[in-house]
């Protein structure tokens, strides 16, 4: 009987995307060519809509093959194509969040800011296989998974319906083309650098080098340090070879260092004679926390409150005129960051900062240093983001599954 109520239910839920499968087709005869974090919506919008259904039937004069079932993990791929997880902060909480025991097909994934309990009914109602919420819905460690919390409430729904979910958070702030990119965009075209920058996740983090004899003698530390660690993280060269023995480095990771340097003490090698380094981790060029963009048509304050406004799709912002500045005042530099920005904003040069919300202090201390500040509440900086990533979604999965962005989901605050 579950089944078949399900079934009904899928039926239903494929309806109301049936203009979200138009779209994929179109997307897909037109965006081959798009990058893996170009959204391809400006392929989208240049169809005017009286079109779409001519070009649909068109190309689809013949029966198309059927699509492919779509597993939870090939859809994580996808994802991930999109933003790494290792973008992520070390503080966050981002994956796969809940994982039901019983694996079955993506048809349906939901995408939403929040996971909230009317975000779960509308998820529950669409009969959706995997929720894809940006902020972590499960953050602080679980010890109960009982009613009278709500989002114990919400991972034991997810459970009991076999729904999956997925937080990427701080991997889509980060990421070149991810939330801060799109936010950004909304103030018009310029020189865009990001404020805190991304370093790559570099395995071997530490490099030992050390004098042997010889070869012979290098072997033996060599065997143990690679049983020690099973990664095969450690290497080792040879940097020079004269009278004085061999100088041999090994990389190893923060967690495989105390054994590694046990190991060398054990075979011979002084402390005096270990020098412990800590390498660089390389940037990632475009990666990381924040936006600075330099306008190359700088506008008005007023000018910026409205770009943002219809950006954002709000009625209204808050702002917060900058010592010296009034409305008419021209705004070159612009520091954005998605949610709540004080801590990346921080002490940047800007004339303007853009982020979701920042306390009384931290607006007073921006207005003082002359820079003007527009709030949006926290999450309306963000939910923005994910009609982009609904458009990558469609363009890369098959016509199995579809992709809706919550209705219910929504900034918990107002201005009224
Ligand atoms: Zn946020």
């Amino acid at each position: 009987m579950w089944f078949g109520v399900r079934t009904t239910s899928r039926l239903l839920a494929s309806l109301q995307f049936s203009r979200a499968q138009t779209s994929k087709e179109i997307l897909s005869l037109t965006c081959h060519s798009s990058s893996s974090f170009s959204p391809p919506s400006s392929c989208l919008s240049s169809l005017h809509p009286s079109i779409r259904p001519s070009l649909f039937s068109r190309f689809l004069s013949t029966p198309p093959s059927p699509s492919p079932l779509m597993e939870l993990k090939k859809v994580l791929e996808v994802l991930e194509q999109f933003s790494p997880l290792s973008l992520a902060e070390p503080w966050d909480n981002v994956g796969l969040l809940v994982e039901p025991s019983r694996p079955r097909p993506i048809s349906n994934i939901l995408l939403t800011n929040d996971l909230t309990e009317a975000v779960m009914d509308e998820a529950e109602a669409l009969t959706c296989d995997l929720i894809v919420s940006y902020h972590p819905p499960l953050f602080q460690p679980i010890k109960r998974l009982v009613q009278r919390d709500w989002k114990q409430r919400l991972a034991v729904r997810a459970l009991e319906g076999g729904i999956a979910v997925f937080s990427p958070h701080t991997s889509w702030d980060s990421v070149r083309g991810g939330v801060n990119d799109w936010l950004v965009a909304g103030l018009g075209s310029g020189q865009v650098s990001v404020l805190s920058q991304a370093l790559a996740n570099a395995p071997c983090r530490f490099k030992l080098e050390f004098k042997v004899r010889n070869a012979e003698d290098l072997q033996p530390i060599t065997e143990q340090l690679k049983k020690e660690d099973s990664k095969t993280t450690m290497i080792h060269s040879f940097n020079s070879c004269e009278a004085e023995g061999l100088l041999a480095s090994v990389f190893c990771s923060e967690t495989a260092l105390p054994s590694a340097v046990q190991t060398l003490l054990q075979h011979g090698v002084t402390s005096q004679a270990l020098a412990i380094l800590k390498t660089e981790q390389p940037p990632l060029p475009g990666h990381g926390q924040g936006r600075l963009i330099v306008l190359d048509q700088p506008v008005t304050v007023a000018t910026a409150v409205e770009k943002m406004k219809s950006h954002l799709g709000l009625k209204h912002l808050r702002l917060a005129l900058g010592s010296r500045h009034t409305l008419q005042s021209t705004m070159s530099r612009v520091a954005v960051c998605a949610g709540s920005g004080a801590s990346v904003l921080k002490g940047v040069s800007a004339d303007l900062y853009v982020t979701g919300e920042m306390s009384h202090h931290e607006v007073l201390d921006a207005v003082a240093s002359g820079t003007s500040v527009i709030l949006s509440d926290h999450s309306n900086s963000e939910r923005g983001f994910l009609a982009v990533v609904r458009e990558r979604l469609v363009a890369r999965l098959p016509d199995s599954v579809t992709v809706a962005i919550s209705k219910a989901d929504r900034d918990p605050l107002e201005v009224v």
